[in-house]
């Protein structure tokens, strides 16, 4: 399904590049030039109508020209036959007159005179070779050499026909009316068609089928008459008038059309540089958008409705270890999710989708994709499109892994703080322990030391009297040596380092502790190394850390039924700088709790237990720059261990301040020294 909301995938290039025009393969310019196109190819198509128009108007004109031309040899053709026949009756008329003696009445009266008038001529006159009138049919009539253009009744002016008298001389004039001519030899057709004119050699019009002068813009054709009419010419003037190809209607159309595609194409070009303007703009915006989100140390990312990724920004895919391309599409559950929190990712994913994300932000743990996890706080917001329409979500992704981790170190250096005050506070009651133990402890030295020597002043003592009270004597003295290294390491003195044998160390430890191990029914094994280098260590201090890692596996022994086992392991470290102590047992184990708890100051599960051991067991360790480690053992139990530097031939050094009178000073028991 596609997703309503798309925004484009940020583009490498600062700004977007402008949009290119093709035509037929070639670049024709950016929008700026485009709107001209329409226009332009307007103007071609208009041109080649203009053309076609030019060329089929100069063929019509010849198509119509050669048309009239015939047209106005026919007709000339048969109003000169109509003239000749004319001519030919006048001239039977004279031959008759030439055979027989006619008078002037009978002139009159000669049947071919009244069928000429009747029928075409209008006068018929008789001029002897003297050139005067002896007869004139009818009477009335103007004499044949009244000038020729004398105006009758009828429009137009009179033709004549006359042909010579045989034998006597003399003419036979008959003067017929051109306009009638015209009217009955021209036929109805072709006078629709034409305005047939007569005119003379001088351009006067003769006759004519109209009125008024031939238009300019008339097609016309000129044709001289025959015999007849010698000095007659007969013109043919079409009456569809000639109109010029540039004042016809589909020029008109093409002017109107033309226009109109002017008039689109301005609005067009203020169309386009809107647009244009509009696209500058946005791509102005787009880049200010790509560098706002480039500097943005925020990580941004929109879902649509369903959930899917359609927009990260580039801040957001380098904090996943993505690429942006690599993240858009990809629905719920997230490849950036931790994989054993799918379902309270889930469960969050759709409170979200159902708009019910906090508005304050909420955290999240996310995984990079090379593992590591990320503290990410997230503000959703709603995602609306142009029209207000919900179509996503919008988050904005700060990464406070930074922040959280200098929170933690705040929060542990504060726990620090209050441990070390507790210590120091604990150091001033060990302190003044110590000088209170001390007294006593001197008073059972000498008093021990008294009673020793008392006892070998007599002949026998008894030698088990002895043993115990020369060991009572050992144990007094290092007592006082306890209280003091702890006095000294509580009130932040250095430790007395010095090259030991770590093997010797455990076992002193573990001795002090046997009692413990025979009251719970412990099972020791010891594999202790005989190869290891020297260490470089505070002897008291180390046996105390091994101790108290002993007495706890005991005391956790203690609680278990069945078989108790306690493994005491020296080894050297893998990276061979470092000797390892382990302490291991298999007792109810550590119950889920890490060393970080296990080592807080005043954490005991016991009822009179302290919880004070592994705080100091710990400090101890880091001072030597060793680390303390507890974890489940493999079969159940609990596993401690330390580290402890190896001894360097350059640390003779330090090793230099063996203390060799740990018992001297002021607050010391006064040892096996002296009696009291
Ligand atoms: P304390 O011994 O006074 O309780 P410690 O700091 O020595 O104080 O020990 C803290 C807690 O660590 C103990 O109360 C116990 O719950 C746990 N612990 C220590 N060692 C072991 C062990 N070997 N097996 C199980 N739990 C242990």
């Amino acid at each position: 399904m596609s997703s309503p909301l798309s925004v484009p995938p940020r583009p490498e290039l600062a700004v977007p590049p402008r949009p290119r025009f093709k035509l037929l393969g070639r670049r024709i310019g950016g929008p700026r030039s485009l709107w001209a196109w329409p226009l332009l190819l307007s103007l071609v198509f208009v041109a080649g109508v203009l053309a076609w128009m030019i060329r089929s108007d100069a063929d019509d004109r010849e198509a119509r020209r050669a048309e009239l031309i015939t047209d106005a040899l026919t007709l000339e053709s048969q109003l000169s036959g109509a003239l000749d026949v004319e001519t030919a009756r006048l001239k039977a008329l004279a031959d008759d007159m030439g055979a027989h003696r006619i008078t002037p009445d009978a002139f009159a009266r000669h049947a071919l005179v009244l069928d000429g008038l009747r029928r075409f001529w209008v006068s018929v006159t008789w001029v002897n070779a003297q050139g005067r009138i002896v007869a004139q049919v009818p009477d009335d009539a103007l004499p044949p050499n009244a000038p020729l253009r004398a105006g009758n009744s009828e429009r137009g002016i009179a033709g004549h026909l006359s042909v010579a008298l045989p034998n006597r001389g003399g003419l036979l004039i008959a003067r017929y009316s051109s306009v009638n001519l015209l009217r009955q030899r021209v036929p109805w057709w072709l006078a629709r068609k034409y305005d047939v004119r007569l005119v003379d050699t001088s351009d006067d019009i003769i006759a004519s089928t109209v009125d008024g002068e031939r238009a300019f813009d008339q097609l016309w054709y000129r044709k001289a008459m025959g015999p007849s009419m010698a000095q007659g010419w007969l013109e043919l003037a079409s009456r569809e008038r000639l109109v010029p190809w540039w004042r016809t209607l589909p020029m008109a159309l093409m002017g109107g059309f033309l226009l109109l595609v002017a008039g689109a194409s301005w609005m067009l070009r203020r169309q386009m540089l809107a647009v244009e303007r509009a696209e500058e703009a946005w791509r102005t915006e787009a880049a200010w958008r790509t560098a706002m989100e480039d500097s943005l140390a925020v990580g941004l990312r929109a879902r649509d409705l369903e959930g899917r990724l359609v927009y990260v920004n580039k801040t957001m895919a380098d904090m996943l270890g993505y690429q942006p391309e690599e993240l858009i599409g990809v629905m719920p559950p997230m490849p950036y999710w931790l994989p054993d929190e799918i379902d309270q990712s889930m469960r969050r994913h759709l409170r979200n989708m159902a708009g019910q994300a906090p508005r304050e932000g909420y955290e999240s743990r996310w995984q990079h994709r090379d593992g590591h996890v990320l503290e990410v706080m997230i503000f959703e917001a709603r995602l609306v499109d142009a029209q207000g329409r919900h179509i996503g979500w919008m988050a904005s992704v700060l990464n406070i892994t930074e922040r959280k981790r200098l929170e933690e170190r705040e929060r542990r250096q504060a726990d620090t703080m209050a441990h070390h005050s507790r210590l120091t506070m604990l150091g001033e009651v060990a302190s003044t322990l110590a000088h209170e133990l001390n007294q006593p402890l001197s008073a059972i030295t000498s008093y021990n030391a008294g009673v020793l020597n008392a006892l070998q002043r007599h002949a026998e003592p008894d030698p088990l009297l002895l043993g115990a009270l020369q060991r009572l004597g050992e144990q007094a003295a290092h007592a006082g040596r306890i209280v003091k290294r702890i006095r000294e390491f509580l009130t932040r003195r250095e430790p007395q380092r010095e090259q030991g044998d770590i093997n010797q160390i455990v076992r002193a430890a573990v001795d002090l502790q046997r009692r413990d191990m025979t009251r719970h029914g412990v099972s020791l094994a010891l594999q202790l190394d005989s190869s290891l280098p020297p260490v470089l260590v505070d002897p008291i201090l180390i046996e105390q850390v091994a101790a108290n890692l002993v007495r706890n596996a005991c005391d956790a022994l203690g609680t278990k039924p069945g078989v108790r086992l306690l493994q005491v392991m020296t080894a050297l470290a893998p990276d061979g700088r470092f000797v390892k102590v382990q302490v291991s047992d298999n007792g109810p184990g550590l119950g889920g709790q890490t060393i970080e708890t296990l080592c807080a100051p005043f954490f005991s599960t016991k009822a009179e237990g302290m919880g004070m051991g592994l705080a100091i067991c710990r400090s101890i360790v880091e001072l030597h720059y060793g680390a303390l480690d507890a974890e489940e053992a493999p079969g159940g139990g609990a596993v401690f261990s330390f580290t402890v530097p190896c001894w360097q031939e350059n640390d003779h050094h330090d090793s230099g301040h063996h203390d060799s009178d740990e018992l001297a000073g002021d607050d010391e028991p006064t040892s096996q020294k002296g009696s009291p």
